[in-house]
């Protein structure tokens, strides 16, 4: 049977597929923490069996299948009752949520979807290749939904905290640089950043809040937006040095996406769209189907970018303030690439 073990709890069931991925986490852990029933999806194949045992610790309910498996995700969307469906999968599988789009489709049930977004409206930005090939991707899975009608949220939550390592698909796993700062163009193109934490929050907020039904939720919190200039010296101010700065440019970036090499040129393509196009910034938020997340709760607060590079300061050596403790420090990484960033 689909039908998940565990008590019976209260309120709507939220199944949450790709839990165990860097942002899945985010909004499992803000789930649990809301106190909603939190069914999550796991694939017999997954590596990160520690990480669902944490969230089934925590209350989350064990479900095993497949997301593209249709027949299966409509009897396990029926028996278990479940009313919100959010997808967090990772760039790779993005189209695999086409088939779980139409099992909700015939299940009729279902109140909101969130497909796995989490970035900038795919549908305004418009990055250079391999970037391109996963928003079209993106792009088809809202087009499947609009057109069979399915109630949703696309959540546009811009960058994560941390330092944008333009090779790098987990910025946050990895320690802001410790020798030296790479600066994308001039620096001065800004951005939104958002902790994990929030960007957890403000998805499970949403997700039957009816300001959000059938709108792009865009996360543009003031208190981060940041240019990678303003970003470097934060993080100077709190290892209490200055540290060299040197400059990738535009066609260090482009270079990097027609590498093509997976995932990190799909980071670069929307590293050159962020931080020299200014794809978050460039447009304002009015249309008849996009909310801003600062206007729906004024009342909460977002962590700052400067509390999470706090976070970040157990990993370095008190003695030294430079010196990597335990996690690593990403500047050197670039070497794994065909690029040559330039000295400003
Ligand atoms: P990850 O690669 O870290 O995780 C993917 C998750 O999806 C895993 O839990 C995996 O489970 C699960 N999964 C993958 N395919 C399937 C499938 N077919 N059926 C069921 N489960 C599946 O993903 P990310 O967190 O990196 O990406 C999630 C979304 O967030 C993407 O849309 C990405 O573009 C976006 N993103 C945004 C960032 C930002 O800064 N704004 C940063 C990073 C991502 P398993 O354990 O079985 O492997």
């Amino acid at each position: 049977t689909c039908i998940a073990s565990g008590g019976a709890a209260k309120g709507q069931g939220v199944l949450i597929i790709g839990a165990t991925g860097f942002i899945g986490q985010f909004i499992a852990e803000a789930s649990l923490n809301d106190g909603r029933p939190t069914y999550l999806l796991a694939r017999s194949s997954s590596s990160n069996a520690k990480t669902m045992k944490v969230l089934q610790d925590k209350g989350a309910i064990i479900i095993h299948g497949v997301m593209k498996d249709e027949e299966l995700m409509e009897k396990i969307l029926k028996e278990n009752q479940i009313d919100i469906v959010i997808s967090a999968v990772g760039g790779k599988n993005i189209l695999d949520q086409l088939n779980l789009v139409r099992a909700i489709k015939s299940v009729g049930t279902i109140k909101r979807f969130l497909p796995s977004e989490f970035g900038h409206d795919v549908d305004r930005a418009d990055p250079v290749e391999p970037g391109l090939t996963m928003y079209n991707e993106k792009r088809k899975v809202r087009r499947l939904i609009e057109e069979l009608g399915i109630p949703y949220t696309y959540i546009c939550c811009n960058s994560i905290a941390s330092w944008p390592y333009y090779d790098n698909t987990h910025p946050s796993e990895v320690l802001p640089p410790l020798d030296e700062f790479q600066i994308y163009g001039d620096g001065t193109v800004k951005a939104y950043f958002v902790a994990g934490s929030d960007i957890g929050k403000y998805t499970i907020k949403a997700v039957d809040d009816l300001r959000t039904l059938n709108k792009q939720l865009h996360f543009r919190p003031t208190c981060n937006y940041l240019n990678i200039n303003e970003l470097a010296s934060l993080w100077e101010k709190k290892i209490g040095r200055s540290l060299p700065r040197v400059t990738v440019s535009e066609d260090d970036l482009l270079a990097a996406a027609a590498a093509n090499i997976i995932p990190q040129s799909i980071v670069a393509s929307f590293t050159h769209d962020i931080f020299i196009r200014g794809c978050q910034v460039n447009f304002s938020i009015d249309g008849p189907k996009e909310v801003e997340v600062c206007d729906l709760y004024p009342e909460e607060s977002f962590k700052t970018v400067e509390d999470c590079f706090e976070d970040y300061m157990i990993h370095v050596d008190d003695t030294s303030k430079g010196v990597a403790n335990g996690i690593v420090a990403q500047n050197h990484v670039v070497d794994a690439l065909p690029i040559t960033a330039m000295c400003a």
